[in-house]
């Protein structure tokens, strides 16, 4: 097999596919060949929770690898000014990992809304324990937590260069097979991809995995109209980042901030020595020049700039990830905007799905067929979940986000929905035969009922109903806040 490309992408899957293949004898020849001249993108530095299981399962070491990534924790994203301000205030939300099964006759959100808590409280701050860590600025693992393991699930914020870096270490020391090497032939025989040829020598290979970001140089190959853009439903379609460094005396803080500006939003990343931004917005409405400028004022005139860069995004999926024996993940299969982090989890999703589809002796149509379906669900699903972000807003401040309700109209199964939701709670069942992995009826509730999206319900309570609940929930609130360290004191510990 040869990888071309050595991103997240290319690296996860050569960890991945060697450590399921070869951990104990030589199943698969895994060969990467990475561009010394071409770099990684650089961004993708916040993930969801389950890419913890990814890194657990690989057998790498968690201090070690938020050591050498200048790593911090993440419980979940803030999202603010997604609506307009609510009393003065600037609205704000909070998207955790974490799922509490809390009641009997009913769960905790249809007892929230039955005992008018929206009246007086968030949701999040109603139902779920990662908020009080929020608000405690802590982490989610006291002293004594071991690896991967926290009071509440959560994920990471990571540098992406040494992030990559990383696992190419691990990598060759498992036996992957590293080459610098631009490639600059594909050749294509039958529907099959031959070889690729570098500077000095010509590669072949039964298997070629394309991770060679949005440039997509092996399957554009093998299969023309091959895209489905998503630029109606999510219009955002370039980005501008800047690091920065953290002012003196600011602790890095364990949850990502995602800050809607006039024609996108912008994301907050706290490492251990500096915090990612970018400003994710829609290029037909503005220049990067004015949105460099809004980021920065956004960031303050006294922030330390360290770096900025601007970047187009190709927002979509390819219509047939796996083509021949050619198979795009990372950008090179597709691209959601980075607005819940999902890019290391859709690597971590078609890895896995390789490594079961690939088990056969030969490719068989019907493993492309699976693996092609299901990846299509993937990106379709979690499509869907990001234009629920946008389009239950009422600001009206600017022609992007009087636009962003009609967004809606490109997810009919959303739109659907949305209608159904106002009668009744988000429950598990409504998304049956659904592909999302990563977002369930808990990830929904919190969008919708963090936007404000509340349901009319008919029912009546006994007026005890559901105390009980809240009474034990806020127990479980200071338990967690006293079980854990204060984040930046956690981090330290860990790099001392
Ligand atoms: C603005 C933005 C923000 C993002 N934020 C997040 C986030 O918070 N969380 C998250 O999970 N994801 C995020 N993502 C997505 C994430 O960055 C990517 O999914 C991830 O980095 C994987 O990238 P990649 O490996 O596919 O591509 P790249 O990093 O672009 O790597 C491509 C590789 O291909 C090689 N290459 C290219 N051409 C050739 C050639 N001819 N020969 C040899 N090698 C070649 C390059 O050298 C490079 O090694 C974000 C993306 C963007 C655009």
């Amino acid at each position: 097999m040869v990888i071309v490309g050595g991103g997240s992408a290319g690296w996860m899957t050569a960890v991945y596919l060697n450590r399921l293949y070869n951990h104990s004898g030589k199943n698969l020849d895994i060969t990467v060949i990475e561009s010394p001249d071409i770099g990684i993108i650089g961004v993708g530095e916040a993930t969801v929770h389950s890419v913890r299981f990814f890194f657990a399962a690989m057998g790498l070491d968690e201090a070690e690898l938020l050591r050498e990534t200048n790593g911090s924790y993440k419980t979940g994203i803030l999202f603010r000014n997604w609506m307009k301000p609510v009393g003065g205030k600037t609205h704000e939300y909070f998207h955790p990992f974490e799922h509490q099964r809390l009641g009997r006759t009913l769960d905790i959100s249809s007892l929230w809304f039955l005992n008018e808590r929206f009246k007086t409280e968030r949701y999040d701050e109603g139902v779920c324990l990662s908020t009080a860590l929020l608000n405690a600025g802590h982490a989610p693992k006291g002293a004594g937590s071991p690896p991967y393991q926290g009071v509440v699930p959560y994920g990471y914020h990571i540098d992406a260069v040494l992030l990559a870096r990383f696992l190419r270490r691990k990598a060759v020391e498992a036996g992957v097979r590293h080459i610098e090497g631009t490639v600059t032939d594909v050749e294509v025989a039958d529907g099959n991809i031959r070889a690729v040829s570098t500077a000095d020598a010509r590669h072949e290979a039964d298997i070629f995995i394309d991770c060679t970001g949005f440039r997509g140089l092996l399957i554009d190959k093998l299969k023309a109209d091959n895209w489905e853009s998503f630029e109606h439903a999510l219009p955002c379609n370039r980005a501008v980042a800047i690091q920065r460094e953290l002012a003196e005396g600011e602790e890095p803080k364990p949850y990502t901030t995602a800050t809607a500006l006039t024609n996108g939003w912008a994301w907050q990343i706290d490492l251990v020595n500096r915090q990612g931004t970018g400003y994710v917005y829609d290029g037909n409405r503005m220049s990067q020049d004015e949105a460099e400028a809004e980021l920065r004022a956004f960031l303050g005139p006294q922030s330390s700039i360290l770096k900025c860069t601007h970047l187009k995004m190709k927002v979509g999926c390819r219509r047939d990830f796996w083509v021949g024996n050619c198979i795009a993940t990372g950008l090179a299969g597709g691209f959601i905007e980075p607005l819940e982090s999902t890019g290391l989890h859709l690597i971590n999703l078609a890895a896995g799905l390789m490594g079961t589809h690939l088990a056969a002796p030969e490719i068989t149509p019907g493993a492309r067929h699976s693996f092609n379906r299901l990846m299509r669900g993937f990106y379709q699903d979690l499509k869907q979940f990001v234009v629920l972000h946008y389009c239950l807003t009422d600001r009206d401040d600017s022609d992007f986000w009087r636009a962003a309700p009609a967004t809606v109209d490109h997810c009919d199964w959303l739109k659907a929905q949305l209608e159904v939701w106002k009668h009744k709670v988000c429950e598990f069942h409504d998304l049956a035969g659904s592909f999302s992995t990563t977002f369930s009826d808990e990830n929904y509730r919190y969008i919708l009922y963090g936007m404000q999206h509340y349901p009319e319900l008919r029912m009546a309570l006994a007026p005890d109903e559901g105390a009980r609940v809240f009474a034990d929930l806020s127990q479980m609130q200071q338990n967690v806040v006293a079980l854990t360290l204060p984040h930046g004191e956690a981090l330290r510990r860990l790099n001392s």
